[in-house]
């Protein structure tokens, strides 16, 4: 088991054996692929400022979203928790209605699919996934025990007061749109009470489809990027192998190296950060890789393009910081503070690493990010 930092949400951080489930970046990636709990999961937001019938874009903007939306109706499905991208009720076809529609020939991922979509999702982060009593999770629960929030149609039932019974770590979890996905495609639609037989194969697939999504969603970003024009190719070809391996059946899910498929990925997004952030003046010497920042006073600092790809910035004091350009792939920003930061274009972000956060109504985040009610 890897030594990480547990932060308990109230002071200062201590040095703790644990881990994490949820960092993103490298460095968590390589503890991540090993486990996938909630245990240790930050400081969240309000909860997942759930707007039945909008989408995260829709919320953001006020208007529709360019792209298709697709939904399931499924009762009870908003009770939920889904820290951004909900989209239920409206009676549309959801776009995974069974593995038989699916493309041999897989598509590339909108962004706006790899969101969870807790309407399509059997609760599988509710049941699959272990948390452990901390400033996050009320009590205990060991993987594959159903929490006892859960309702029998996958609903949550204590949605609307999340943080207030103790369980802001559910608020900040993202499956990248796992959930939905395995739900739906990889076990075609039938759950775990129905078939209880799959269930431990489901749960099981749940943390590696997590990661797959998870490197769709910095690739998707990726080829976004003009200054990353030079691998352009490569990253297309990354991102339909990577969309290949998701429609793999449970077993080859199951016995899939993910850590090999990831390091790849890594590479590739590391020259993706380098060629985007050599264009900004001074960025080649605001390397802060893997660098402890815990607490660190970085008031209205400059990091604008600098390479802050796991760090740990946790209660970092980052108001007015300008984080433009900067690569935040992995960064720790349980309980940061960026108030009056500005984030616009910068490199790898998460929602869940948002949600982590502290901020203001003057933080600039980037479009296609959700603001944290609880900012
Ligand atoms: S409290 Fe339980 S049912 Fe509700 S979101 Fe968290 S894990 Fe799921």
């Amino acid at each position: 088991m890897p030594v990480q930092r547990e932060y308990d949400g109230a002071g200062t951080p201590e040095v703790q054996v644990g881990e994490t489930a949820f960092a993103e970046g490298e460095e968590r990636l390589d503890r991540q692929h090993q486990s996938d709990s909630v245990v240790g999961v930050a400081a969240a937001g309000d909860g997942p400022s759930c707007q039945p019938g909008r989408t995260a874009a829709e919320r953001i903007t006020g208007a529709r979203p360019p792209y298709a939306v697709l939904r399931l109706r499924v009762r009870g499905a908003h009770r939920r928790p889904v820290p951004f991208g909900v989209r239920e009720n409206g009676g549309d076809p959801h776009p995974y209605p069974g593995r038989r529609s699916v493309s041999p020939t897989p598509a590339v991922p909108e962004r706006a699919d790899l969101r969870a979509d807790c309407a399509g999702c059997f609760g599988l982060c509710c049941v699959a996934l272990p948390f452990a009593v901390s400033a996050d999770f009320a009590r205990d629960k060991a993987a594959g025990e159903p929490c006892t929030h859960l309702d029998t149609d996958f609903g949550c039932g204590i949605h609307s007061r999340l943080r207030q019974e103790g369980y802001r770590g559910c608020t900040v979890y993202d499956c990248f749109g796992a959930g939905q996905k395995v739900s739906q495609v990889t076990f075609g639609g039938r759950d775990w009470r129905q078939a209880p037989e799959t269930a431990g194969a489901m749960f099981a697939v749940l943390p590696v489809m997590r990661q797959l999504h998870e490197l769709l969603w910095y690739l998707t970003e990726a080829l976004t990027l003009p200054a990353a024009a030079p691998v352009h190719g490569e990253l297309r070809a990354s991102l339909e192998h990577t969309e290949h391996l998701t429609l793999g059946g449970p077993d080859e899910l199951a016995s899939l190296d993910v850590a090999a498929h990831r390091d790849g990925v890594s590479a590739l997004l590391l020259r993706v950060s380098e060629l985007v952030r050599a264009g900004v003046p001074g960025a080649r010497h605001q390397n802060r890789r893997g660098a402890d920042l815990m607490g660190a006073r970085l008031r209205r600092a400059n990091l604008r393009g600098a390479s802050l790809r796991g760090a740990l910035l946790i209660a970092a004091d980052l108001t007015g910081a300008d984080l433009r350009t900067a690569d935040l792939l992995g960064a720790d920003l349980r309980d940061a503070d960026l108030s009056g930061a500005d984030l616009t274009d910068c490199l790898f972000l998460t929602q869940s690493q948002l949600n982590a956060a502290k901020g203001d109504g003057a933080t600039r985040v980037p479009r296609a990010f959700v603001r944290p009610a609880h900012w």
